[in-house]
């Protein structure tokens, strides 16, 4: 029976950009998934579906959206619009990516809800909440602060205190206030839904869910036996509604109603799903029936009681067909030189940034699989760690046995490898292969194989390297470089080439769900169709290579350099602006009109055609910073309309403090080639006026339109 896996990653909240912790879960799911795809189940490949999507609806983007003047839809629309670049940037191939503002999750959501309702799991209670009277709407507990009760610190949120780190109820805060007036919330009472977790079917059925082995790890296993009790008199029932004003989906025959964002967020995997089925052609009621399916999700330690009570009992009592099926990995946080990623400690790494510098993705794709297993851990970016894993794995071991063989095929072979090997060399390829098992060769793969499927990536790596540690052994022993200079030594040189190149070709079939581009780069070096796992086994580690052409060698990856690490790192938050800015004075104006010699002369003249070339956009400085080690330059993050972030290097550092410009509006060339410079690509040009003779003269003056214009507005 051909496996059929439906895999997920955790819905991002469609209110920022993505950080690096997102993109450790992509690439996390992204290697398995790919491992998955390289797979045969009875001679069939076995199939995968990957979706993602982002989550779109509750408070924070209402609010946020209404700060930007702009509907929620359109909001979430712009963040959805700059999520390629990531996804791409760090070859993240998810099937579909989809919204939980869709009608597929209303529906899905509104039909999960209406069999839940109909299973008696669903009923209603008035309780009292804060209201905003000066807003007309309820406050969330993250919409009221007030005085600590305990320690009586100011200006704490309604859910706990941030200075002696007390949790409370929001009734309990001294003069408490909303956030959004200023005004004294007032308690009013207001009709829920409740989702009945309490019920004694929800904890024989989440019991004996958590307890089916294989399915959850067991260290989550024993956390979630914790919330459950002995006989489930820890669970608590579930408040899944949300009063108007909200940006939500309307829950069935509630008028006024919204579902909680956390009950429909999860539903949006399915939605994704159904979404990308309908696009394919697939059956989607087909595929959540069929016995071979497999829902298998990958989320962050922070959110795993949503997934692991709620969303399961949710998908049993609606009647959800795979429930059987389902799985959950759970990962830990990804730490910053041991420490939580802050911004203004300047220990963040922007996704963009590192790929802005010109770093490859596939060394933190090597990286982070690496360090990753199958446990809820922590895992540690460390720069030195970094650095050193990449050079010597990737380069000193792995691309290195290609480039010192290669050559000799090409210019002395005319690219044709041998058609048959020594015993001598089919001895170490059977010894790398086979490590310490005396077996048939393709088990150290198999065992490979499986580490990749439990997601014990580093394991599976580190074997993988003990494999490529045999390879350069075998090299170093032969010396290729010095059988070349031997005429009577040919046929050895011919044989330990094409030796080592099967073990480079293995290698990379072996790291290809990590290294995607580079294993796409060797096949076509080596003329191979696209790598599954049983060219690892038995003569189809030979047969494709042997008497075979191959293509010219072409360096395959770069080593890191150091000082890229120096700049990845996020700078810390500037100082208060101590000196008083360089700016251009008040006092300019007062100044002698300029005189007609003093201008730079005209250019020659161009027709309007010439100019139209030149795009020309209104676009918003929405971080701006200094660049470490460059004397003249300002690093501009643009808003150019475009649903993503510019990032524009101006030597303007010589006028302006990077806190003068955030949130100003300036023009840039937009279609202006990108321009890779030291510190990282420039994606256009900001325009500034300045005189004639700039040293007599040093004013630098970036061009602001008048107010009012928007980012993106062509300037023509
Ligand atoms: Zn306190």
């Amino acid at each position: 029976m051909t496996r059929k896996l439906f895999v997920t990653t955790a819905l991002p909240y469609a209110n920022a950009a993505f950080h690096i912790g997102h993109m450790m879960e992509y690439i996390q799911a992204d290697i398995w998934v790919r491992f998955q795809r390289m797979q045969r189940d009875a001679g069939e490949q076995r199939v995968v579906h990957f979706v993602g999507a982002d989550d779109t609806h509750g408070t924070p983007i209402m609010i946020a959206a209404e700060k930007e003047g702009v509907t929620p839809q359109a909001f979430v629309a712009k963040i959805a619009a700059g999520r390629a670049q990531y996804l791409d940037g760090f070859h993240i191939a998810f099937d579909n990516w989809h919204s939980t503002d869709s009608q597929e999750n209303v529906d899905l959501s509104q039909s999960i809800y209406r069999r839940l309702r109909d299973n008696g799991l669903i009923y209603t209670k008035t309780v009292d909440r804060f209201y905003d009277t000066a807003k007309g709407m309820f406050l969330a507990d993250r919409n009221i602060k007030g005085e600590c009760p305990v320690c009586h610190a100011k200006d704490q949120y309604g859910d706990n205190c941030e200075v002696c780190g007390a949790a409370y109820q929001p009734t309990e805060l001294i003069n408490p206030y909303s956030v959004f007036t200023g005004s004294t919330p007032i308690l009013k009472p207001s009709e829920q839904y409740f989702f009945k977790l309490s019920d004694p079917r929800c904890f024989q059925f989440l019991k004996e869910w958590l307890n089916t082995p294989g399915r959850l790890q067991p260290e989550m296993v024993n956390k979630v036996s914790e919330w459950l009790g002995e006989n489930g008199e820890k669970l608590a029932d579930w408040d899944i509604s949300r009063d108007a004003p909200y940006f939500g989906i309307p829950i069935p025959d509630a008028p006024g109603k919204f579902f909680y964002v956390w009950l429909d967020a999860p539903v949006g995997y399915l939605a994704s799903l159904k979404n990308y089925f309908e696009k394919k052609g697939i059956d989607y009621e087909a595929f959540l029936n069929d016995p071979s399916a497999e829902q298998v999700h990958f989320i962050g330690k922070d959110i795993v009681s949503f997934h692991l009570l709620f969303w399961p009992a949710m998908l049993n009592f609606s009647g959800h067909p795979i429930i059987d099926k389902l799985k959950v990995n759970v990962h830990g946080h990804l730490t910053v030189n041991n420490e939580k990623m802050s911004k203004s400690r300047g220990t963040g790494i922007s996704p963009l940034r590192y790929l802005e510098l010109g770093m490859n993705p596939e060394w933190l794709r090597y990286y982070l699989a690496f360090k990753l297993n199958a446990r809820v851990e922590d895992l540690d970016f460390t720069g030195e760690d970094f650095v050193a894993r990449v050079n010597s794995d990737l380069i000193g071991k792995y691309v290195n046995i290609a480039s010192r063989c290669a050559g000799f095929i090409a210019k002395r072979f005319d690219g044709k490898l041998a058609s048959s090997l020594s015993d001598d060399a089919k001895g170490w390829i059977a010894r790398a292969l086979n490590g310490e098992v005396n077996g048939n060769l393709g088990e150290r793969q198999a065992n490979i194989a499986a580490n990749f499927e439990a997601r014990e990536f580093g394991k599976a790596l580190r074997e993988v390297m003990e494999v490529a540690d045999v390879a350069n052994r075998y090299v170093d022993e032969n010396k290729p470089w010095i059988l070349a200079k031997d005429e009577t030594k040919t046929a050895e040189l011919h044989d330990v080439c094409t030796a080592a190149l099967i073990l480079f070709r293995q290698l990379t079939i072996l790291l290809s769900p990590v290294l995607p581009h580079v294993a796409a780069r060797v096949r076509d070096f080596l003329g191979d169709d696209a790598y599954s796992w049983d060219d690892t086994q038995g003569e189809r580690v030979y047969a494709p290579l042997l008497g075979s052409t191959i293509g010219a060698y072409s360096h395959l990856m770069q080593r890191v350099d150091a000082k890229m690490i120096e700049d990845l790192f996020d700078k810390p938050a500037p100082a208060e602006a101590a000196a008083a800015p360089a700016a251009p004075a008040a006092d300019t104006a007062a100044a002698p009109a300029t005189q007609a010699s003093d201008i730079e002369e005209l250019a020659p003249e161009i027709s309007i055609d010439d100019f139209t070339r030149i795009d020309l956009r209104v676009a918003k400085i929405v971080n701006c910073e200094h660049v470490e080690g460059a004397g003249k330059l300002l690093r501009l993050t643009l808003d150019v309309g475009e649903g993503r972030y510019r990032n524009v290097f101006s030597g303007i550092k010589s006028a302006y403090q990077p806190e003068q410009l955030i949130g100003k509006l300036t023009v840039l060339v937009a279609n202006l080639a990108p321009r890779k410079m030291k510190f990282g690509v420039s994606e256009g040009m900001v325009l500034c006026a300045s005189a004639k003779d700039e040293k007599a003269n040093p004013g630098l003056y970036l061009l602001e339109p008048v107010s009012g214009a928007q980012p993106g507005m062509r300037i023509r």
